[in-house]
């Protein structure tokens, strides 16, 4: 079911279980701001989300609170994962869906990473 991105942080979602090691993830990277392990239902042949460590709902709670640093560090981690997964070229897609319309389904900011295959024209 999507979320309302502006409902308060529920720290009994998926993520932040998976973030506290309560469930399994296929891990691929980790540091002080930020998570990456594989999608999984993945959507292309490369499908791999990256969280902050952080408690935030969603891109806007994530923009609008996180400090500077948090923000930096988790832009630099979902850059890292890209590069060290070999995907600069030939290309990549980031998306971060963000409240009903968008069916943003987990409510921790989560920014998923495409890869793989090309993806086509953007969607609409
Ligand atoms: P959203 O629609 O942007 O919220 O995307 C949520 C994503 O989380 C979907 O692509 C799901 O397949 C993925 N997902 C849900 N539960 C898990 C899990 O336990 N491990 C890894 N990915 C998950």
């Amino acid at each position: 079911m999507p979320i309302d991105a502006t409902q308060p942080y529920d720290d009994g979602n998926i993520f932040a279980r998976i973030l506290r090691g309560e469930l399994p993830a296929k891990r691929v990277y980790e540091d002080d701001f930020a998570l990456a392990f594989h999608d999984i239902n993945p959507q292309a042949p490369t499908h791999i989300l990256v969280i902050p460590k952080g408690a935030y709902v969603s891109w806007d709670d994530f923009s609008a609170r996180a400090g500077d640093a948090e923000i930096a560090g988790f832009v630099r981690a979902v850059g890292q994962v890209a590069r060290a997964a070999g995907l600069v070229e030939p290309g990549y897609r980031l998306l971060a869906n963000t409240g009903l319309d968008s069916h943003q389904e987990v409510p921790h900011l989560h920014v998923h990473i495409f890869a793989g295959r090309p993806l086509g024209p953007m969607l609409a």
